[in-house]
């Protein structure tokens, strides 16, 4: 069908455009880093799809941007010879937003502009971006592999609808031509389009092409156009660290995170020897809307010589370390690798554990170093990183090092204290490490469980994050010392009790047979046993599970999980 129709936005696309216009107007410029952005993933595409087929390329493998404006019309121009895209796919990823978590997005905007203007950075604005400065965007474009009679002309002035037409078109890849708004002419000159180029794409390892023009100085009517390359088109991890500075990682960070905001961390590195490869990666400063949607592949990307292979999180880094963004470069990998290859690969398994490492310890430096940044990374990402404990057992006691939590020491919502702060203040005596699970903070502090525990001056990790469920299953020991849940089986304090106490519970004990009694014959089959405790202080009972029964909690977890 080549026939013309009038599509509408999505309703979220709408808020989208009508927050971005208000709220990005003072940083104007970024549309072009995005449609730079845009360029560059689509020829990482073409190339990826051309290993297994380079007829896509229909014979023009020179992978490049182009730059262009026309001062009479009042448009710039963008284009590429990247993967384009279908009539269907223009549809799919230009009128409408796929990403998981968008209706979450959109409910969580307040009306508030500043802060709404924060969490535009968080969900990232892309194309969109265009109609900062656009009052009509003219999409152009073709899909490597199909007839040049299934281009497709996709415009809108991002009100509410677009048109999409099927139409001829040449060559293939994507051309987008943006009709400027009255007061947006400052865009339309060299200087000011350079300018913003190496500002922010300058790492784009494509060249990036305006035309020059050169008029002759005898002959005013005798212009030649040649093609000037703007950015330096090397690609940043492969120069040296002490070249790169502060805003160019930064700005490679937004490209390959798709990032508004500026990453907290960067991790560089060169790894030398019979598998050679350089990693960069970057830990974000806030998490992203869809960090709890484990089919997002936007973690890691591989790249073989320079040449861009995938995104892939799960063989490059395994799940906990998912919110990790960047690079990984291999020297000696084949360049015809496949996702089947990939899944067996010595090389790459070393690679996966090296970078593991690598992110450790990083992390391990930045919790001693700068405590208050890994503050952040912890608020962030801290209940991601646990599932490390459930998911890499070799790392287990690294990972631990690293939990922040709640404590009696405290009792602050805020998980700001570590196990080894925890075992560095443990009362002479004290053999376990104590926790509670509840199904949220306040539940924990206020749990009568802990009253004796307060009364001793014994600290307890207070957990109610729901994967901490597991953290006593699987994390059995810290440093010798084993975990205890406060809330199971006979409470054994150890040393921690002194004589007098133990008699007066076994005198407490006799002394209440009678009532016991009454109350296990009152509650039947409800309860296995009834017994006199010394773990109250002010409450009167307390329901405690089996020594080797499942804690309350996890029961609850499992049960609303349907088992
Ligand atoms: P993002 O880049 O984060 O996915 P964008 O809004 O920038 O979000 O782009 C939306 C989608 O539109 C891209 O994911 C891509 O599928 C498609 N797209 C945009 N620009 C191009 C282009 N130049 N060539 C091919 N596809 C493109
Ligand atoms: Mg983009």
């Amino acid at each position: 069908e080549t026939h013309k129709e009038t599509l509408g936005f999505q309703t979220e696309i709408k808020q989208l455009l009508n927050l971005m216009i208000h709220s990005l107007y003072s940083n104007k410029e970024i549309f072009l880093r995005e449609l730079i952005s845009n360029a560059s993933d689509a020829a990482d595409k073409l190339r990826f799809e051309a290993l297994s087929d380079d007829g896509l390329y229909e014979g023009d493998s020179n992978l490049k941007i182009w730059i262009s404006f026309d001062k009479e019309a009042r448009t710039i121009t963008i284009r590429d010879n990247g993967i384009g895209m279908s009539r269907e796919e223009v549809i799919s990823n230009i009128g409408t937003i796929a990403k998981s978590g968008t209706q979450e997005f959109f409910k969580a905007l307040t009306g508030d502009q500043a802060k709404d203007t924060q969490l535009i950075g968080q969900f990232g604005v892309g194309f969109y971006s265009s109609f900062i400065v656009a009052d009509k965007v003219t999409l152009l474009t073709r899909r490597a592999g199909l007839a040049s009679s299934h281009g497709v002309k996709w415009e809108s002035s991002g009100e509410g609808d677009y048109t999409i037409e099927t139409t001829e078109y040449p060559q293939h890849g994507t051309e987008v031509t943006l009709h400027l708004k009255t007061e947006e002419d400052e865009f339309l000159s060299d200087y000011r389009l350079q300018g913003i180029i190496r500002k922010y794409s300058d790492h784009i390892t494509l060249p990036i092409i305006m035309p020059k023009i050169t008029t002759d100085d005898k002959d005013k009517n005798n212009t030649t156009i040649e093609e000037e390359v703007v950015n330096s088109a090397k690609a940043l991890w492969t120069r040296a660290k002490h070249e790169i500075t502060e805003e160019e990682y930064t700005e490679f960070y937004k490209h390959v995170a798709h990032d508004f905001d500026a990453p907290l961390t960067y991790i560089h590195n060169k790894v030398e020897g019979s598998n050679e490869y350089t990693t960069l990666f970057f830990i974000p400063a806030r998490a992203p809307f869809d960090l709890w949607d484990r089919n997002n592949r936007r973690g890691v990307k591989l790249y073989v010589r320079r040449v861009f292979i995938m995104d892939d999180n799960e063989k490059l880094l395994p799940p906990y370390l998912r919110f990790i963004r960047g690079i990984i470069d291999s020297n000696d990998l084949p360049l015809n690798i496949s996702r089947e290859i990939l899944q067996h690969n010595k090389q790459i398994e070393a690679i996966r554990s090296g970078s593991v490492k690598k992110i450790l310890s990083a992390l391990e430096n930045m919790a001693k170093n700068e405590p208050e940044k890994y503050a952040t990374v912890w608020k962030e990402f801290g209940k991601v990183l646990k599932e490390g404990l459930v998911d890499d057992y070799s790392n287990k006691q690294r990972i631990a090092k690293l939990l922040r939590f709640s404590t009696t020491n405290d009792d602050n919502p805020v998980q700001a204290i570590s196990l080894e702060d925890y075992v560095g203040r443990m009362k002479e005596g004290q053999e376990k490490i104590y926790y509670i699970t509840a199904e949220n903070f306040s539940a924990a502090k206020n749990s009568p469980h802990l009253e004796i525990f307060r009364k001793k001056g014994v600290e307890v990790l207070l957990l109610s994050d729901q994967i901490d469920e597991w953290l006593g299953t699987h994390l059995n020991e810290f440093e010798g010392k084993s975990l205890q849940s406060v809330t199971k089986g006979q409470l054994d304090l150890g040393h921690l009790e002194n004589e007098e106490e133990k008699q007066a519970t076994a005198k407490a004990s006799d002394q209440f047979k009678p009532i016991v009694e009454r109350i296990k014959n009152t509650l039947g089959e409800k309860v296995k046993e009834v017994r006199v405790t010394h773990r109250l202080t002010t409450s009167p009972a307390c329901l405690v599970a089996d020594e080797h029964a499942m804690d309350a909690s996890l029961e609850r977890l499992l049960k609303s999980a349907g088992q």
